[in-house]
């Protein structure tokens, strides 16, 4: 069982990040936030997959006008990603940003003070978020050091204007770098920390940094909220978002699928029904779990650890409740036996 580190609850419209909550899930939108239009309908698709937070590029003027446009037609909290301008950060929020990101290495401290000042007014948090490829001055190694310092020295200034509704992050494309990085400012101070691996690749590579590095941090009770930074489509982050808070048992919003990988044992297609499964199930906001396995091998083992399961046979397949069989039913029947049996009890 996971012990979450203790840290200051922070609210970002309706959802709550840190203190007890959950650990919230977000993404970042790829198109342009001046195209309302494929705004929304980016947002609403990965708001239905279970995305929680919402972020949006605002490089201009126009983009932070937006942001009123896009809240009206939208669920999920809202948060302005800013960049170089302060003015575009006084308009996102002036604008309705439920949160705002910020990279303080690019924008001089004297120009933060009108962003804190406003955030204040509006009560909109602000997320420091700090990048190892922002880092100035250029070198060839940016350290975990270097982010730390640089988070702790801004943490600092917005402490000296008395803000303290903030969010954390430090992100680095070295993995290891990335993890000491966290290590150490959950040491230092108890806001939020919102985690990732920053550009970390494409689906394969990406997924598999972003895995290990947010597991590490998670399974140390590091994080509050996160986004798994994909060169992707962003509906591909918040997959690999649910199945990285799945496996550590953190996801609470779907059902938890054992698949055994199949071999020459297999006599039903079980790749395929468990596909139709996790997509048909999808529905069941609970974390149950289901196994489904090719046959009796490793199958009963499983079963019996899962509430629902199924262990496939001769082109046939035994339905297991508790690990107990329910019936044995033709292999055509047995996505339309286990639906129904998942669904009567979960209703
Ligand atoms: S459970 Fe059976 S079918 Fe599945 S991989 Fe193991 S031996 Fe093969």
């Amino acid at each position: 069982m996971i012990q979450r580190r203790k840290t200051r609850e922070v609210k970002i419209g309706g959802i709550k990040i840190g203190g007890k909550n959950e650990i919230a899930i977000q993404s970042m939108c790829s198109t342009k936030t001046v195209d309302v239009k494929k705004t929304v309908a980016q947002i609403l698709a990965l708001e239905k997959l279970g995305c929680e937070i919402i972020r949006i590029g605002i490089p201009d003027p126009d983009s932070a006008k937006a942001i009123k446009q896009i809240k009206k037609r939208i669920h999920i909290p809202l948060v302005a990603d800013i960049h170089f301008d302060p003015n575009l950060a006084v308009a996102s929020i002036e604008n309705g940003a439920d949160k705002i990101r910020i990279n303080p290495s690019n924008i001089p401290q004297k120009s933060l003070v009108q962003i804190i000042e406003k955030a204040k007014k509006f009560n909109v948090p602000i997320r420091i978020g700090v990048n190892a490829g922002s880092i100035r001055p250029l070198k060839e190694k940016i350290t975990a050091e270097d982010l730390v310092k640089e988070v702790k020295k801004q943490i600092k200034f917005f402490e000296s204007l008395n803000f303290r509704n903030i969010v954390i992050s430090l992100k680095h494309t070295d993995i290891f770098e990335n993890i000491k990085a966290y290590e150490q400012i959950s040491k230092f101070c108890d806001y939020p920390l919102h985690l990732g691996v920053t550009e970390a690749g494409t689906l394969f590579q990406g997924f598999a940094k972003n895995a290990i590095a947010i597991s590490n941090l998670l399974m140390n009770g590091i994080g509050d909220t996160l986004r798994i930074s994909l060169a992707e489509d962003p509906i591909e982050e918040i997959k690999a978002a649910k199945a990285i808070l799945s496996s550590l048992n953190l996801y609470k919003k779907a059902p938890l699928f054992i698949v055994c990988p199949t071999c020459g044992r297999t006599n039903i297609d079980i790749i395929k029904i468990s596909h139709i499964l996790e997509e048909k199930l999808s529905h069941i906001k609970k974390p149950i779990k289901i196994a489904i396995m090719g046959c009796a091998v490793n199958g009963p083992g499983e079963v019996a650890q899962a509430k629902y399961g199924i262990i496939g046979g001769n082109k046939s397949a035994g339905i297991f409740n508790h690990g107990k069989l329910i019936k044995t039913v033709p292999e055509k029947e047995i996505v339309k036996e286990f639906i129904k049996l998942v669904e009567a009890n979960e209703k």
